[in-house]
């Protein structure tokens, strides 16, 4: 890929510069022609540069800083855009649908090199993201095909009674960095294709790849407006949330900005969705395949950096295979390559950023002062191999107890705690000792084991004999208890946010 590129908004179905709030709309600044101009554009905050997370050196790009004339501009385009794209038949959205997919396949490699240069995930995790991102587009072509609604029985026989699922007009939505491509088109497609349009502000630190997912849209050949692209800060995103043109806002992100993004839309009675964090448990009961429960432990809690909300970041352990498990943990994780994610053979890439690594470590430091045991990892590794990027080294934490910080909040990093418990019973209810309800695993062969759990957690996920982590796009996706707003993401579900019930009685 071309490093050191300015990358601009995708508005209307051209890329625009950022607009300056000083001066008239049509002057728009140029932020692309010259390293002057580009150092202009970056001290009156309309451009950020962009660096490698793994290679702290290198510029990746510079993404545009939007502000609300932006964001007016890329509503005002949806706007405009929405009646003749809700008139398509559902078929004929699908195939935009399938051109962009096409699109992404012919990028793939350029798109995944874009998120491991962007974000640090190793290029294995971006190629496979890719490759669900583009399935996601394929699968949401097919809900273009497919009914959308039911005909009732009237009380009239003459009459004929039927819902269709209307679109909401122009969406925001609103994603974070840790799955720069699925997150947005696991978002957009359903919204695209049920009809409507819409404007996407993706994590500042997702930019490049969100411009090249716009830049797959643009070659799909979709009608300008329909796709919009504002990134920025939070405050772009704070600006959409606030726009009265923006019919529904779907948000994936931390907890703290989704409940301000709750009120904001309450306010204005817009439809609101959000995924937000998770605290997720994995239980090895005695009788599990122990082997197995470490590898998912190791994949669950450090894969993608443990960046993932579904990361696993409690594992409870049943008293009788506890040592046995804590071994093969330990020797699994301590195998684990840490590096730059383009090169080969590495398994964990840097945290994204340097707020995130200090997150990390200001965690470690916490656990450590609660009386945890560290276990292994607990900090920066200390060749100078990794001097210049963002790098942590995958960490456990033993003797950790529920009240534990570490226990508690969501470290959005490579941190474990294990827990030990006495029985069963007292693994489930500290399964459940969390205000979070996403994600949680148990590794057991008992039935009735599995059965209980996956009737006694509250949470969105329950995953048995597998990791805390997987997702499958054709099903219904979110949390329970502060993790998420109840609707749901992906599958079939994604209709329930992106559709409004019409209920029509025709009388012959
Ligand atoms: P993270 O901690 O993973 O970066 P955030 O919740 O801060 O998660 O960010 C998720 C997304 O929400 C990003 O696109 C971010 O820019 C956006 N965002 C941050 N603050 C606000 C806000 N006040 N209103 C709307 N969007 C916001």
């Amino acid at each position: 890929m071309e490093l050191g590129k300015v990358y601009r908004n995708y508005i209307n179905g051209q890329w625009q510069p950022v607009i300056p709030d000083s001066e008239p709309m049509e002057a728009g600044g140029n932020q692309a022609c010259s390293p002057v101009a580009t150092s202009r554009a970056i001290t009156a905050g309309l451009l950020q540069e962009r660096r490698n997370p793994a290679r702290t050196g290198e510029i990746v790009g510079y993404a545009p800083m939007s502000g609300p004339r932006d964001v007016e501009a890329a509503v005002q385009a949806a706007q405009a855009a929405f009646p003749a794209w809700r008139r398509l038949a559902g078929p004929q959205r699908a195939r935009y649908l399938e051109r962009a997919a096409d699109e992404i396949a012919a990028r793939r490699d350029e798109i995944a090199e874009t998120m491991t240069r962007e974000m640090g995930k190793t290029l294995a995790e971006s190629l496979g993201e890719t490759d669900r991102g583009i399935a996601i587009l394929r699968y949401y072509a097919g809900e273009g095909w497919r009914k959308e609604g039911d005909v009732i029985p009237s009380t009239d026989a003459d009459g004929l009674l039927y819902t269709v699922q209307a679109p909401l007009g122009v969406v925001a939505l609103i994603t974070p960095w840790n799955f720069p491509v699925a997150i947005p088109l696991w978002k957009l497609a359903p919204a695209l294709v049920y009809g409507n349009t819409a404007v996407l502000k993706p994590a500042e630190e997702a930019t490049i790849t969100a411009a090249k997912l716009m830049a797959c849209f643009a070659a799909a050949g979709l009608p300008p407006g329909v796709v919009n692209m504002t990134a920025g800060a939070g405050a772009a995103g704070a600006s959409l949330v606030g726009h009265p043109g923006v019919a529904a806002v779907s948000f994936t992100g931390s907890e703290r900005v989704g409940r301000c993004i709750a009120v904001a839309a309450a306010q204005r009675g817009a439809k609101c969705q959000l995924e937000m964090g998770g605290k997720n448990p994995l239980i090895v009961a005695a009788d599990a395949d122990l082997e197995l429960a470490a590898e998912a432990a190791v994949n669950g809690a450090f894969r993608s950096t443990g960046q993932k909300c579904t990361a696993t970041s409690r594992v409870i352990v049943e008293s009788g295979v506890y040592d046995a498990f804590k071994l093969k943990l330990l020797a699994k994780t301590k195998a684990i390559v840490v590096g730059d994610g383009l090169e080969d053979g590495v398994w964990m890439g840097p945290c994204a950023s340097a707020k995130q690594l200090d997150t990390v470590l200001g965690y470690i430091r916490l656990g450590q002062a609660e009386g945890a045991e560290l276990l292994c990892g607990g900090g920066r590794p200390p060749d100078e191999t990794h001097e210049n990027g963002y790098f942590v080294e995958p960490t456990i934490f033993a003797r950790v107890d529920g009240t534990m910080t570490i226990a508690r909040e969501e470290i959005f990093g490579p941190v474990l705690a294990l827990i030990r418990a006495e029985s069963l019973e007292e693994a489930i209810a500290a399964a459940g000792d969390s205000e979070y309800g996403l994600s949680a695993s148990i590794y057991t062969r008992d039935i009735g084991a599995a059965l209980r759990f996956a009737r006694e957690l509250e949470a969105g996920m329950i995953r048995i004999n597998a990791e805390t982590s997987g997702v499958e796009l054709q099903a219904p996706f979110g949390g329970m208890k502060r993790s998420s707003s109840f609707s749901r993401e992906q599958g079939q579900a994604a209709a329930h946010f992106y559709t409004s019930t019409k209920t029509i009685f025709i009388k012959g």
